[in-house]
């Protein structure tokens, strides 16, 4: 080795050690880990209770370097950064919340030193912030839902391995391009098919019909599901200029159904309705009357059903044609409510928005 060489190796290293951002990227591993921001927006994930063992509990009281700090080792899969969009129970989820949270994550998502993002999220509305994401956002970077069942402080909660788990998922290439996804108890649903099922266990998401996307565990994912429906770079939806969604109400019906609900919705400036039927989307004789008054004041009304599994097939015991009804296909009655909304946001036929609900 000549002198010259000899005196310009040194000076690198000397650079280096004096400045270790400049050093190349095998000299500072951390530096290949692909960079996830997690936008936190309350719920029990961030809740917390004065004793482990209490039921009762603060959703939204615990900020997301407390959440990071109850997990070991979730810095050493990912480069993170945290934001808060809000800090609510997702039962005050609001269409202006998941508006910004959408937008926010548009932005960053659109920037190359973004590899994917997580949404801390409560697990009470968490199926339609996911489905409303996989509708609008516009990239095939991973993005991924998570919650908890049991508060921060909780014996056994079950925040901490939800959270690195959602991480795993995405920093995980495998997780591009499935549309959004929701990591809870080492499952890794699809926002189109997944449903809470139950009110307290930790084991509540199912996605009855279509199956899981994947399991995970400890970071590792193992995908075996790409849902077949249109979304994310695919979906014609678009919120860029949007600031309020149109007022969309979902109707529950039992047995004896007053009808003047439905009137009322209409009333009060309902632009659509989701009726969640019994059955495959019935309702009785005096709703199905109110149903196809407010569909001739230019409501749109859609047929979902308040069984937990199944389809609502368009002209099966109601017939769609004659009354200009939705059959909802798939989509549960909180999930259809999103998809209508979605569709109002520009005039469109009752067919087309038929149609919407078989691609979507
Ligand atoms: N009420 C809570 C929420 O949805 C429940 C939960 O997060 O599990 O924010």
């Amino acid at each position: 080795m000549t002198r010259k060489w000899r005196f310009e190796i040194l000076l690198l290293l000397l650079v280096i050690f004096e400045n270790p951002d400049r050093a190349p990227a095998q000299a500072n591993p951390s530096k290949k880990l692909p960079s996830v921001v997690i936008l936190a927006t309350g719920g029990t994930i961030a809740g917390a209770a004065p004793t482990g063992t209490q039921a009762s509990y603060t959703s939204g009281a615990v900020t997301i370097d407390a959440m990071l700090a109850a997990v070991p080792g979730i810095k050493d899969i990912a480069n993170i950064k945290g934001e808060q969009i809000s800090n609510v129970g997702s039962q005050d989820m609001t269409f202006e919340i998941m508006l910004t949270l959408a937008k926010r994550i548009n932005v960053l998502l659109s920037q190359n030193d973004v590899d994917g993002i997580v949404v801390t999220h409560g697990t009470d509305t968490m199926e339609e912030t996911a489905f409303f994401l996989n509708l609008v956002v516009k990239s095939e970077k991973p993005v991924v839902l998570v919650g908890s069942m049991r508060p921060s402080t909780a014996l056994s909660a079950d925040g901490p391995l939800n959270l690195f788990n959602a991480v795993g998922v995405a920093v995980d290439p495998n997780a591009k391009g499935r549309g959004v996804l929701v990591v809870m108890n080492d499952w890794i649903h699809g926002a189109h098919s997944l449903t809470k099922t139950s009110t307290t266990a930790v084991q509540t998401f199912m996605s009855p019909l279509r199956g899981l996307v994947g399991i995970c565990n400890y970071g590792k994912n193992d995908f075996f599901n790409t849902p077949p429906w249109k979304h994310t770079t695919g979906s014609e939806f678009d919120i860029a200029g949007i600031s309020r969604m149109p007022r969309v109400d979902i109707l529950y019906v039992y047995a004896d159904m007053s009808p003047d609900l439905i009137d009322a919705s209409t009333a009060n400036g309902a632009k659509g309705i989701v009726i969640a039927g019994v059955g495959n989307g019935n309702m009785n004789k005096a709703s199905l009357e109110a149903a196809e008054r407010a569909v001739k004041k230019g409501v749109v009304v859609v047929r979902s059903s308040r069984v937990a599994t199944g389809s609502v097939g368009r002209n099966v015991e109601v017939n769609d044609d004659e009354m200009n009804f939705v059959a909802s296909d798939e989509l549960n009655p909180q999930k259809a409510r999103i998809l209508l909304a979605l569709a109002l946001l520009k005039p469109r036929s009752t067919s087309e928005i038929q149609n919407l609900f078989y691609i979507y």
